[in-house]
């Protein structure tokens, strides 16, 4: 503790002086004093580790002190004053300026998971035309899946016993089930196409296929 009071003692009332100035600063800058306080507070446990560290390690000797940003004027400033203080005290002491709102800013926006976007479904299909359905599911949303039908044994039931491949709306699915994983879709898949017997589902379609794909 001697040891440490007395290597600092050289330049405790530069510092102190040094200090004053800066609260009188930061204060005509319309710093609330207890900002001032903490950040000379931090500069002390910063300056007396980096003494600390100066002794073991002659190259750690830059002091980085975080303050608010509040305008490039104020940074300027605060900037020359640490620069002056620097030459008095020995170590180099660098501003760090963190903006607390812009790094609220910045910070990526978490992605919450998507119920629309990302779904694992069984599905049924009827045609308003006649009475044909189907089956199926996806782990995409539906209407990705609806799309594609176009070209399934929807779109050819629609050309084949309609005349128009067409004739595909959204209003002719209805979910049946919302599930947890793919492994649960094939599993409910194959027990509504079961139980409905869809007329457009082939073998293909079964559980079997699609599980060993
Ligand atoms: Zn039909």
């Amino acid at each position: 503790m001697i040891h440490r009071a007395n290597s600092l003692s050289s330049t405790t009332e530069a510092f102190n002086a040094e200090c004053a100035k800066l609260r009188s600063i930061f204060s005509r800058l319309d710093y609330p004093m207890s900002v001032i306080d903490s950040a000379i507070k931090k500069f002390l446990f910063l300056n007396s580790s980096a003494n600390k560290a100066e002794r073991n390690n002659d190259d750690s000797s830059t002091v980085r002190i975080s303050l608010p940003f509040k305008d490039q004027v104020a940074a300027n400033a605060v900037r020359k004053r640490l620069r002056d203080l620097s030459h008095k005290i020995g170590p180099t002491l660098q501003p760090v300026f963190v903006s607390k709102k812009l790094g609220q800013d910045l910070r990526p926006k978490e992605i919450k998971p998507s119920i629309v976007n990302k779904q694992c479904v069984v599905y049924n299909f009827s045609c308003d035309l006649c009475d044909a359905d189907y089956v199926g599911y996806t782990a995409r949303h539906l209407h990705q899946r609806i799309a594609e039908h176009k070209n399934s044994a929807i779109g050819r039931h629609f050309l084949e016993a309609h005349g128009n491949n067409n004739l595909l709306r959204e209003s002719q699915f209805t979910v049946l089930r919302k599930c947890q994983s793919k492994f649960d879709c094939l599993v409910f898949e194959m027990l509504f196409i079961k139980k409905l017997k869809p007329n457009l589902n082939i073998q293909t379609d079964s559980i079997r296929a699609k599980l060993f794909v």
